[in-house]
């Protein structure tokens, strides 16, 4: 962490939810992927809708979300090239329970009955929050779009996050999971083609898996 890192805490209901949630899905954990290229390509979606009124908005030729995988590092990163999100933006949306779909799952989650708990995850968008089912620390590099500054988000699951400034050449977002020991099956880049297979069909914007360096 440098030294110009702010320390947040976490939303009160943060912990908890972060809990039930790696905890009540601990067998579907692929799941995780599904959520975050979703996010991904809301974010390339909510960006052409902002350029319809603001042409000096418009997406880059080719845009896509890149997921890559990287052995050596253990990490995965899923990048796209949408609305990114200011400094207020990341507080407000990863910072708090609130605004995520993490809410509304864990709700319904502690009223089903057993039988019904597997049936709630495809039902539900279980949030951002799932990447840390399969990720040990979680860092979100964002360039709002129309704006020069990026900044980093960080946080180990636990009680707090990190906010600092940071680079990014373009607008968008990166998200760098530093996956658990435990994990490693989601760095084949055949487990997450069939993961995206799966999971992601319907989502329009092209989405690659790339090794590192290859
Ligand atoms: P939901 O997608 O149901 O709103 P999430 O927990 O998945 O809940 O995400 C919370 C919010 O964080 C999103 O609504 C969005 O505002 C923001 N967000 C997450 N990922 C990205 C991204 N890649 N680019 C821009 N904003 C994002
Ligand atoms: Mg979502």
């Amino acid at each position: 962490m440098t030294e110009t890192a702010e320390r947040h805490e976490f939303g009160a209901e943060v912990g908890r939810l972060l809990d039930l949630v790696v905890h009540a899905l601990y067998s579907e954990r692929e799941i995780f992927l599904r959520e975050l290229v979703a996010n991904a390509a809301d974010a390339v979606d909510r960006r052409r809708f902002e350029a319809l009124t603001d042409a000096s908005l418009m997406l880059p030729a080719e845009a896509k979300v890149r997921v890559v995988p990287d052995k050596a590092a253990r990490t995965l990163t899923i990048s796209d090239p949408g609305t990114g999100m200011s400094k207020a933006e990341l507080t407000q949306h990863l910072g708090t329970i609130a605004r995520s779909g993490t809410l509304a799952f864990a709700k319904s989650l502690a009223d089903a009955p057993a039988a019904d708990k597997p049936n709630l995850i495809g039902q539900f968008g279980v949030g951002f929050y799932s990447a840390f089912m399969v990720a040990e620390r979680v860092e979100v590099t964002s360039r709002r779009v129309g704006t020069e500054e990026a900044w980093l988000w960080a946080s180990e699951g636990r009680g707090d996050y990190t906010l600092a400034p940071a680079e990014r050449a373009e607008a968008g977002t990166d998200i760098v999971l530093h996956m658990k020991a435990d994990a490693e099956e989601f760095l084949e880049p055949m487990r997450l083609q069939t993961i995206i297979r799966k999971w992601a069909d319907h989502i329009t914007i092209p989405i690659t898996v790339t090794q590192d360096g290859v």
